[in-house]
């Protein structure tokens, strides 16, 4: 499940983070997911919560925050939103889109004591 291998890449991060500052416990972990990541949210926070047991994050929240697709015509250099990697650009129909973001999930913020 790939959810599941992401929950648990994050409370690896977060721990590592958390013993660096000599952390006793994770309180909370606010993560970015892309809207084109390939990320089911309550999927994630589920994953999360099984992958934190026995670990610094065994009481941490998880806050998702979702970041929009963004994505940039080459033809008319404009920018939009959209949710879908296989777009044409909406303000000229030309098919020369880079996908600029909301494709990655990052860790935004990790909250220790
Ligand atoms: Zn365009």
């Amino acid at each position: 499940m790939h959810e599941m291998s992401l929950a648990i890449n994050i409370v690896e991060i977060a721990c590592q983070t958390a013993k660096q500052n000599s952390a006793k416990k994770i309180n909370s972990i606010e993560v970015e997911v892309g809207k084109l990541a390939g990320v089911l949210e309550d999927s994630l926070a589920f994953c999360f919560h099984a992958a934190r047991n026995e670990t610094l994050a065994e009481n941490a929240e998880l806050n998702i925050i979702s970041v929009p697709g963004k994505g940039h015509c080459g033809d008319c250099d404009k920018s939009f939103e959209t949710d879908t990697f296989f777009t044409l650009c909406p303000h000229c129909q030309g098919f020369s889109v880079d996908i600029l973001e909301g494709k990655d999930l990052k860790i935004k913020s990790i909250n220790v004591d």
